[in-house]
Parts: structure tokens; C-alpha cells; sequence
């Protein structure tokens, strides 16, 4: 498993909490660019955009060098302005909430809910109702004075957010709807694939995703004069097809043919991809769920998750050990796991910026793990990770009946 740049342990450990799988068909259509002479601009850009855009159900995909850029770009189309608030989750990865200050407006965080992880919408819905009041055409945080325009419902961890509750509040208080779906890629919301579900949605192809292209991303929506307008942002705003135009300030943002043709290569194995992760994820709810204190996001009959990572709860009152300390005791092992992203009401980086509640994705910070969920994971190689925490769990629990 080729090591990814920025992940700390990653090269130590040999069962990583995610990696590429990469075939012959990435080195070819890679050998086919460099043949041709299209390392830029080329056919696998446009085909990887009409195979995202079409499995995802919306008629247009527009190709990024990254999934932080397609959400900046997603929130310029939506006309977020400087001096707007943008609600988000406060339990994401950071990129969705940095792109909000890209276009100069603040994020508002929200807090996650218990048992699915994903952002709570009475949260959102007592933000709206109490903190917020119309002032005629728009909604404005009272204390604040800024509009509100706009939600990015980040799915995470593959498992997706509660569509109905967000579209229904969105529709009510007249708010832009952007969903950032880079850790959910198939998962679906009562049958549809989340992504294409509101008006805007956005990708990211970075190394460890359901599917990669080497970096990259993608915005998809089936507003053609959008997609338009985000292929012109995306390409420096160029406004003429000979002369060398600009009449607006745009962006390098495109994606290469090179990112195109490892995403197509990856595109023709997504089922396989996504087969892996329910798989992977089955295997630890019935390897680890009845440990004490030990909990997952577990998905209904009626529902279509891709667990992009399999994670675990470990309440370390009934465990006996903290999700730490689970960290670091199979770390020596060659078992790597993470927790989850710090929630972003705590991050300096967000300093000032309003949360909505808080504690539930303070506890979740403390309290989960996410555990090896690489696609090519071995059977035998993810039972050695159930064995590791179980013998943990063995240990552990005398000394938590004792205390
Ligand atoms: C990965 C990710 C992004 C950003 O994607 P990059 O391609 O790394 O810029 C955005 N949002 C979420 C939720 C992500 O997981």
C-alpha cells in the first residue's frame, strides 16, 4: 500500500486506516495521456464528469483540481456573499468550513447528533427559529446582523445526513443547499444518491476516498447555466476563445486529464469499491458490537450506506479504556486508527466563529475511532484488528468493574 503524504503513521502501519487500490487501467490511461500529449485539457476529464454526474443523478459534472475548490466554487454559485453566515456540521474534516471564508463569509457550526454522527437538524432548525429573524426578503442572525444564506450538509463518514429535515428547513427559510458528499460517494438517501440530491453537490478524488484520481474533485448539478458558469470560474474566467479575455476574476482550479484518467480508470471499479467498505463495515459491527461500551452507526433496513470509514463509540466507563488509549495500544501491533476530526467550534484556525450546541461532537471527538477500512483489506488482516480490540476489551473490563 503506497503511503499517503499527509497522514502521520500511515507508513508505519501495516494495515492503514485507508489507502488507494490501484490497477493496470490507471497505468494505462495514464501511458494514454502522455501518448497523446494531453496532460491538461483531454477527453478523460470530460468522461469521468459525465460518469460522476450521470451515477450520482444530476446532468452536469464540472472536474476540480480538489474537493476544496469545487465547494468554493459551489458557494460562489450558490451567491454566498462576504459578510454572509453559512451553517455547516461542526463534525467534519475542515475543508467545507475553509472554502465558507474563501468567499469572506462565516461559518456557523452545528452540532452532530448522538447516534448517526451527522449534523443535528433541531440543531439547526432552534438556530433558525431562535437566533434568527427576517428582516423582510431575508433571514439575519439577530445577534449578529449578518444573512444567513446558506447550508453545506457535509455527509460524513459515508453515512448520509438527514436530507428531508435540511431540504425542509432550507426550503423554508429561503437558504442555498450545497452538499458536500466527498466522504459518502454511493451512499444513498431514500434511494438516491446523496450528492444529487439538492441543487449543488460536491466531490473530492484525494488519495484516501472512495475512489481517487490523485486529487482532484468535482461539482454536479443539473442547472446548466451553474455548470457553466462554474467551468468558466474554474478556468481563469477566460472569456474568449482566441484572445486571451478575462472580464471576471477566476480560478486554476480545472482538473487535469491526468486526474481524469485515473478517475475513470477508478470509476470502473466503484461497485467493487463500495462492496468492500459495507463488507468491511458489516465485519466489525458483528466482530466488536457486543463489546461493553463499545457502539457503531448502524444503518436501517430500508438504507444504503458506503461507511467510507468504519468507526467505533468506545464509552470508556463500560470499556475500560479510553479511544486513545485503544490508539496506542494497537499502534505497536502495526494497527493504525484515528480519531475523528476535532470538532471546528474548537479549532483556532475557526476561532470566534458561533457553534449551535456542541457537547455531542465534543464527546464523539473523544469517544471514537476510526478503524483500517482500506478496500483491499484482507479478511484475515481486519479479523487480526477485531482480535487486537477484543483482547483489549478482555483486559480492560475487570478493571472498569473494579473501579
Ligand atoms: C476530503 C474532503 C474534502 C476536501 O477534499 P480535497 O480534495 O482534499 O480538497 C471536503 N469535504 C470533506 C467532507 C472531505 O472529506
Amino acid at each position: 500500500m503506497a503511503p499517503l503524504e499527509n497522514d502521520v503513521n500511515l507508513s508505519a502501519a501495516s494495515l492503514p486506516v485507508y489507502g488507494p487500490a490501484l490497477g493496470d487501467q490507471e497505468i494505462a490511461n495514464l501511458a494514454e495521456c502522455i501518448r497523446t500529449g494531453q496532460l491538461i485539457h483531454g477527453p478523460f476529464v470530460t468522461e469521468f464528469e459525465r460518469k460522476i454526474a450521470e451515477f450520482v443523478g444530476h446532468a452536469h459534472g464540472v472536474g476540480t483540481n480538489s474537493g476544496t475548490a469545487a465547494l468554493h466554487i459551489a458557494l460562489l454559485l450558490a451567491g454566498v456573499k462576504p459578510g454572509d453566515e453559512v451553517l455547516i456540521n461542526t463534525l467534519t474534516f475542515i475543508a467545507p468550513a475553509n472554502a465558507i471564508t474563501y468567499v469572506g463569509a462565516h461559518p456557523v457550526f452545528i452540532d452532530a447528533e448522538l447516534d448517526t454522527w451527522q449534523l443535528d437538524p433541531l440543531r439547526l432548525q432552534s438556530f433558525l427559529e431562535v437566533s434568527c429573524r427576517w428582516d423582510g426578503v431575508r433571514l439575519v442572525n439577530a445577534t449578529t446582523g449578518r444573512p444567513v444564506t446558506a447550508i453545506v450538509l457535509v455527509h460524513f463518514l459515508g453515512v448520509p445526513g438527514d436530507l428531508d429535515a435540511v431540504c425542509a428547513l432550507a426550503d423554508r427559510y429561503n437558504l442555498r443547499l450545497i452538499e458536500d458528499a466527498a466522504q459518502a460517494l454511493g451512499t444513498e438517501h431514500r434511494g438516491r444518491r446523496v450528492g444529487g440530491v439538492g441543487p449543488i453537490g460536491c466531490f473530492s478524488f484525494y488519495g484516501n476516498k472512495l475512489i481517487t484520481a490523485g486529487g482532484g474533485g468535482m461539482i454536479v448539478t443539473s442547472d446548466a447555466e451553474w455548470a457553466a458558469r462554474a467551468r468558466y470560474l474554474v478556468n481563469q474566467a477566460k472569456d474568449d476563445p482566441v484572445e486571451t479575455l478575462h472580464n471576471n476574476i477566476g480560478y486554476n482550479y480545472r482538473m487535469t486529464n491526468l486526474h481524469g484518467a485515473i478517475g475513470c480508470a477508478q470509476f470502473e471499479r466503484i461497485d467493487r469499491h463500495i462492496e468492500a467498505k459495507r463488507r468491511i463495515a458489516r465485519r466489525y459491527a458483528e466482530g466488536l458490537a457486543d463489546l461493553p461500551g463499545v457502539s457503531l452507526v448502524s444503518e436501517p433496513d430500508d438504507a444504503f450506506f458506503t461507511f467510507w470509514l468504519s468507526s467505533i463509540r468506545v464509552d470508556p466507563a463500560l470499556f475500560g479504556m479510553t479511544a486513545r488509549e485503544i490508539l496506542a495500544a494497537v499502534a505497536p501491533l502495526g494497527i493504525q486508527t484515528i480519531p475523528l476530526y476535532q470538532p471546528l467550534h474548537l479549532s483556532k484556525a475557526h476561532a470566534g466563529a458561533r457553534c449551535e450546541g456542541g457537547e455531542v461532537a465534543e464527546l464523539l471527538a473523544q469517544q471514537c475511532l476510526s478503524l483500517p477500512s482500506s478496500v483491499d483489506l484482507a479478511p484475515e488482516d481486519q479479523d487480526r484488528v477485531i482480535g487486537a480490540i477484543r483482547a483489549l476489551a478482555a483486559e480492560a473490563s475487570p478493571r472498569a468493574s473494579a473501579a
